[in-house]
């Protein structure tokens, strides 16, 4: 989008008794836009939406019957919430994950507890979860063989539809947003990758699950090989039916029903984009998002796909190079892991975990925002299709949120859930009035902000407050001794992580 457009967009003038948009008076708009290209050229440096935009069809509007003198008013919509240049999930799949694993991972990520990895680094990182699991992956996920792949963290205890694995500790922690994506609804991949266990019924069974325990699950990642037939999303699969009514595997409209409406379809080689998501269309005829994911460095034709989203590869994904580039072009990015995919222990050493407390660092400096999948997602939807108007009035300016037009879920009012983070440029954000509709948004839910790099002050919808609760304490069965944390069940190994226990191949 250009300066000049953005210009046009985001100006107007109050004269007498009307609301004049510029985009039908070429002329003044030009001078205007000369006088703001020298004073404000800076506040535009961002992508912004206005206002003004949805108002072209209609030309002018009649607001009130005094007369004011001309006031440009600079409102642009601000990319990220203030300070931050950059928004970045790290997405992780359920592949491999114990229970235990989970709570040591997730005590570190998004705790501020002493853990055997140091001091937890208090982050919004949230993980994803299997219902059933049915493959016949031989091995185990510890280095002592006591736990198989048939065992890995699951709600239903593998194909029962009504013997519960670990159900308890995935409503709670799908509760709290440490959970917010599913992985599929299981884990079906097979050696024989024409064979397939998968069937709607346990689609069905795992969707009863979630509505009876209201949980709500957004983000859908698709799992594993060719034999999770309920896969969807991906226009190009040869074997994925998820989303094909005729199919005894159709299960689009069962994710649907469970809240999904963002879906990973796909490898990415691309660290940063401007935006992560885009509109799919579904061969059941139904629309939903899909989202980027880095998941590798590319393709070669000796090595394949150079899959990078496994905690070895931590260092190389959240590089220094990597971080600044997103930071430099305020870019969104989700990093694609399986964070439970090492029987190593502890999960995160060496480069790796130099890597998380790098992020930790650019967090807490203010450059990039690290937030759980499902905010990043809904974050990105409401900036991205965000429609506004604004006016001035007694000194006082406001910003009326008018609707989101979304090319998926349609035209609708946003909730203020919805619109946290959403951040406006404005010349004094003391004297601006945020409105959703007729509805002013309170006080209390905004802030004002100091003027960044652009030399803009802004307002701002007070973005989700730092949690970081230590939810393991209902669920794990680690000790807390001298500040120190003692493992008790110990079946991960001390020893250094050796490489036959990586993943060699594609772990879907
Ligand atoms: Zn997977």
């Amino acid at each position: 989008m250009s300066i000049r457009r953005m210009v046009t967009g985001t100006i107007a003038l109050l004269t007498g008794m009307v609301f004049i948009d510029l985009t039908l008076f070429p002329s003044v708009q030009k001078q205007l836009f000369s006088y703001l290209s020298l004073h404000h050229k800076q506040a535009f440096g961002h992508r912004a939406v206005h206002a003004s935009e949805g108002r072209k069809q209609h030309g002018i509007h009649v607001v009130q019957n005094i007369v004011y003198p001309v006031i440009p008013s600079f409102i642009a919509l601000r990319k990220f919430p203030y300070p931050y240049d950059a928004m970045l999930a790290i997405t992780s799949d359920a592949d491999g994950l114990t229970l235990d694993k989970f709570n040591i991972i997730h005590r570190f990520l998004n705790t501020n507890e002493k853990t055997i990895m140091g001091t937890g680094l208090g982050l919004d990182i949230s993980d994803s979860c299997f219902f059933f699991v049915g493959n016949d992956r031989p091995g185990y996920l510890d280095a002592h063989k006591h736990i198989t792949w048939q065992d890995q963290m699951s709600y239903f205890y593998r194909l029962s539809t009504s013997d519960l694995h670990d159900a308890s500790p995935i409503i709670y922690y799908s509760k709290v947003g440490w959970i917010d994506s599913l992985h599929g609804f299981g884990d079906f991949s097979l050696l024989n990758k024409k064979d397939t266990l998968f069937h709607r019924v346990f689609a069905q069974a795992a969707v009863n699950a979630i509505k009876e325990n209201n949980l709500l699950y957004r983000v859908w990642i698709n799992h594993g090989n060719e034999s999770n037939v309920g896969n969807f999303g991906n226009i190009k699969s040869s074997y994925q039916q998820g989303d094909l009514p005729s199919s005894p595997y159709y299960i689009a409209d069962l994710a649907r029903s469970a809240g999904v409406q963002f879906i990973w379809t796909g490898r990415d080689d691309h660290f940063g984009r401007d935006s992560l998501i885009y509109p799919i269309k579904l061969r059941d005829g139904y629309r939903c998002f899909g989202f980027h994911r880095y998941t590798d460095d590319g393709y070669t034709t000796s090595h394949g796909v150079l899959w990078n989203w496994n905690p070895r590869f931590l260092s190389r994904q959240l590089s220094i190079a990597h971080l600044h580039e997103v930071e430099k072009k305020h870019e969104y990015v989700c990093i694609a892991q399986h964070l439970g995919g090492n029987p190593s222990y502890p999960p995160f050493y060496g480069d790796n975990l130099t890597a998380l407390l790098r992020l930790k660092q650019e967090y807490q400096h203010g450059h990039i925002l690290v937030t759980r999948t499902s905010r990043l997602l809904q974050y990105n939807e409401i900036q991205q299709y965000i429609h506004i108007h604004s006016y001035i009035k007694n000194g006082m300016t406001t910003i009326v949120i008018d609707q989101i037009r979304d090319p998926v879920l349609g035209y609708y009012r946003p909730t203020l859930e919805q619109l946290r983070g959403i951040t406006f440029y404005t010349s004094n954000p003391q004297a601006t009035t945020l409105k959703v509709g007729r509805f002013t948004i309170p006080k209390e839910q905004l802030v004002s902000n100091q003027p960044d790099y652009t030399g803009q002050p802004s307002i701002e919808i007070k973005w989700f407050p730092a949690n970081t609760n230590d939810y393991t304490k209902k669920f794990s069965h680690l000790e807390q001794k001298n500040g120190d944390t003692q493992q008790q069940t110990a079946h991960m190994t001390e020893d250094t992580p050796h490489p036959s226990w990586m993943y060699q191949e594609d772990p879907l």
